[in-house]
């Protein structure tokens, strides 16, 4: 016999408020006051990193590969540009940096990543913030050592490894700000350091570079900030969602159960009669149909009140509960002071002893009925009906051979089973 927790409607609000759980709230409000410095507050930032961490080691690894290319690519600007140190340069770019940058795409693409994910989550930016300063390094030491007239007009080069870093890798916007600042420094170093750089030039390519600098670091802020708000509100979106499913089930659960009982309801009993209804049409097995009705329960209302009516209900709802036993048995309240049951594979010798212990076991609670005219005690009537399956009948049919089955035992004076045979059931139909 399945039964549930007795529940009631005051859960619903309950329910509602599962929605504004902490993590909500907090969700809700940065999605409203947003979050300037780019970063959440608490174990949420820790949640963020990890969340889009595996996203972002395969941008990192189709980015790098792309970004290699086109920074072997710039050998014919070397060619060009800086001709008596080109094979510094092609030892520079495809001895020393490219094995090391394959190197680490490598590790991190190897074994879907299993060792970048072992590290912490801002490693992934050391890596790039280290690879883009160390190709930065390697043009400014090859500009160092030219001595063509075009090295300084060269220097614009370093706006590529600033949009390299900021916008095509998309480093997190703290390390950018680093990433770039460094990069300003190395700039202004090599300028500084290349002693005849032409004055005129200084100004028009420095500016370029720091335009490029502050350009890219916009970017990388709203995107970065895109790319947070659209995680916050699918985290909403779950969270919702979540709250949004355990409530239906709840309410399932509630529309499902009778408020006073506990037990079933009659919506639920129906639901479950048809399902066993239509597996026994096909086994060719037998259903019986318990219906109970308490005796003189009106009378029993007006002499104890409806309070103690009430519980005069729940105690037979309890004895009902305990002494169907067959898991697949399930017994509902149908209505007022009325249960029905339903017994699958059951025959009705076995059914007739159901209900006779149904019957004993009420008047066994001794619950003192001073108006009644069938015994001292609360006592019950019970109509059963046992019915081979069969294409040609409903399921409803049974019911309302069960409900004649009670009125003929409430007809023979209460507190008696009536028993309804299968020839009968056919011809209510
Ligand atoms: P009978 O023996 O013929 O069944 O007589 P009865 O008085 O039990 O039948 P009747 O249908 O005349 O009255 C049923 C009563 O059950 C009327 C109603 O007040 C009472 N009742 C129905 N639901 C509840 C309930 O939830 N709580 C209480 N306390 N009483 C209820
Ligand atoms: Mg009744
Ligand atoms: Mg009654």
């Amino acid at each position: 016999m399945s039964s549930l927790p007795p529940s009631s409607s005051a859960d619903i609000p309950k329910l509602a408020a599962g929605l504004h759980d902490p993590l909500m709230a907090r969700i809700n409000q940065l999605l409203d006051k947003g979050f300037p410095w780019m970063r959440f507050p608490g174990a949420l930032e820790q949640q963020f990193l990890l969340d889009v961490a595996e996203a972002r080691r395969r941008h990192f690894v189709i980015s790098s590969v792309i970004a290699l290319l086109i920074y072997n690519g710039f050998l014919v600007a070397d060619y060009l540009m800086a001709r008596d140190v080109f094979w510094l340069a092609v030892e520079i770019r495809i001895l020393f940096f490219t094995p090391l940058a394959l190197l680490f795409i490598y590790l991190i693409q190897t074994r879907n990543g299993a060792f970048i994910h072992s590290l912490p989550t801002a490693s992934l930016e050391v890596i790039v913030v280290s690879g883009g300063l160390i190709a930065a390094g390697s043009l400014a030491f090859i500009l160092s050592e030219t001595r063509t007239a075009y090295a300084a007009y060269y220097h614009v080069g370093f706006t590529v490894v600033v949009l390299y870093g900021n916008v095509v890798q998309r480093l997190r916007f703290w390390y950018a700000v680093v990433f770039s600042t460094a990069l300003l420094g190395i700039h202004l170093a090599g300028i500084i350091l290349l002693g005849d750089f032409p004055q005129r030039l200084l100004w028009p390519i420095f500016s370029m570079v720091l335009s490029a600098v502050v350009f890219s670091l916009t970017a990388n802020y709203l995107m970065e900030r895109d790319e947070r708000k659209r995680y916050l509100l699918t985290l909403r979106e779950r969270g919702v969602v979540r709250e949004l499913t355990r409530a239906h089930e709840r309410l399932q659960e509630l529309s499902r159960v009778d408020a006073l009982t506990g037990l079933h309801n009659r919506r639920h009993f129906q639901e479950y009669l048809q399902q066993v209804w239509e597996r026994a049409q096909y086994d060719g097995s037998s259903v019986s149909i318990l219906m109970v009705d308490v005796d003189h329960f009106k009378k029993y209302n007006d002499r104890y009140g409806h309070p103690a009516g009430d519980e005069c209900l729940s105690q037979i709802a309890r004895v009902l509960q305990t002494t169907l036993r067959r898991p697949e048995d399930l017994i509902a309240r149908y209505g007022g002071e009325e249960f029905i049951a339903v017994l699958p594979q059951t025959e009705t010798a076995y059914a007739v002893a159901v209900a006779e212990r149904v019957r004993v076991a009420v008047e066994a609670l001794q619950m003192r009925h001073e108006s009644s005219s069938a015994s001292h005690f609360v006592t019950v009537s019970i109509g059963v009906v046992s019915c081979k399956a069969d294409f040609l009948l409903k399921s409803a049919a049974l019911v309302s051979a069960a409900d004649q089955a009670l009125y003929q035992a409430k007809h023979e004076g209460r507190n008696r089973i009536c028993v309804i045979d299968t020839k009968a059931v056919a011809s209510a139909n």
